[in-house]
């Protein structure tokens, strides 16, 4: 393999991270790279944080692969022919391949009806630069979704002195960091003027263009700035036909193979029946991917427990496996003992075994 084709579709974090695995495990063919996005590789934590809260951020986002010796084709790829080993891009070339790695990540769940216009989400930067001005001028918000990305652009509102709602059928990062961390997450919030709002079911966004929503009780809610941070949905239909990917994704093995590789957000692992779309596990996955595709044993496991969020001007990061159950082990403060959630704080939970 080491003289031959790597094909990696998806030119954010796990496809370049499968580019330099390669390299670093000694492959000398050829690496082609297809990514979609117009702004090319780029990182996405910060679109949510640093991103919202100025532009001289867009400056800092880039991956940097030039050392890679790598082809990058900046078209989507719309077919795969798993039997020809071909990927075909929209710009109609089919590309051979000798190992395929898909790393075609996800894109933002949406919820307005067919035809809604105007709904807002956060993905890309494309999606950063027009929610930004945004913020700019709104002089009310709300956010539907209280997981980590719904908290961090209510985050943005506050630091704006925005008002923002925030309607979720879970409290705030329940589903990821646990009962006791996110208890600690909604005081906060709310002693910050966040309105958390906490629904029997999902609400549905009024209005066209959006304006507000509906929540189950029959009451609606309006803003100026209504935003959608209700999840990702894995990029697979550039693979329909070829059985790869379910509902959830494609199914990878702990080697992060299916019959072809994948890594990252596009991908969940058969054993633990689920995705895990955080940024740690995609640089796992497409290392073990790279050296899969070689035919090397995996450098490591296929996923790496460590997330990190940053919620009201407290960074979070835990380390094991989620949703963190209980209390932390341990919270560390870098002077004195602030109290949990003060800023400045840095908790790390440690899952308790
Ligand atoms: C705003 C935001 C903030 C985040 N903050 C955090 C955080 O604080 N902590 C954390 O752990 N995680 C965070 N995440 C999650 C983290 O960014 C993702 O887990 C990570 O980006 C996944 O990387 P990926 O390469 O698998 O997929 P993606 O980043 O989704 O990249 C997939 C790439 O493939 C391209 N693509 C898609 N379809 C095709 C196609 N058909 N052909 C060619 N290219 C295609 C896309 O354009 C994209 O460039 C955040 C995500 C977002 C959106």
């Amino acid at each position: 393999m080491s003289e031959r084709h790597a094909v990696v579709v998806g030119a954010s974090i796990a496809g370049v991270t499968a580019a330099r695995e390669l390299r670093a495990l000694g492959h000398r063919g050829a690496i082609t790279m297809i990514g979609a996005d117009p702004h090319g590789s780029y990182a996405r934590p910060p679109l949510s944080k640093a991103v919202l809260k100025s532009s001289v951020a867009d400056a800092t986002l880039g991956y940097r692969f030039d050392v890679l010796d790598v082809i990058s084709a900046r078209s989507a790829a719309v077919a795969a022919d798993l039997d020809r080993r071909t990927v075909v891009t929209a710009d109609g070339d089919p590309i051979s391949y000798d190992a395929l790695i898909i790393a075609s990540g996800a894109e933002a769940r949406r919820i307005a009806a067919p035809g809604q216009r105007g709904e807002l989400v956060l993905r890309t930067l494309d999606d950063a630069r027009t929610l930004r001005p945004r913020l700019d001028t709104a002089t009310s918000a709300i956010v539907v979704g209280a997981g980590f990305l719904g908290m961090e652009v209510a985050s943005a509102c506050v630091a704006r002195g925005i008002p923002v709602t925030v309607v979720d059928v879970d409290p705030p990062l329940h589903t990821v960091l646990g009962s006791y961390l996110s208890g600690l997450i909604s005081a906060r919030a709310e002693k910050q003027g966040v309105r958390i709002v906490q629904t029997t079911e999902f609400a549905t966004l009024v209005g066209d263009p959006v304006s507000g929503v509906a929540l189950p009780s029959g009451e609606e809610l309006t803003a100026d700035l209504v935003v959608t941070c209700a999840g990702d949905v894995p990029n697979t239909s550039w693979l329909a036909g070829t059985a790869l990917a379910d509902h959830n994704g494609i199914p990878i093995d702990d080697a992060c193979t299916t019959n072809v590789y994948a890594a990252g957000d596009v991908a969940y692992l058969r054993a633990a029946k689920k995705r895990a779309p955080f940024w740690s596990n995609a640089v796992a996955q497409a290392k073990v991917a790279a050296a899969s595709a070689l035919g090397l044993p995996p450098t490591g496991a296929p996923t790496d427990d460590y997330f990190w969020t940053e919620i009201l001007g407290v960074p979070i990061k835990v380390i094991g496996p989620l949703p963190v159950l209980g209390a932390p082990t341990e919270i560390q403060a870098p002077s004195k003992p602030d109290p949990p959630c003060s800023p400045g704080v840095t908790m790390q939970a440690v899952q308790p075994s």
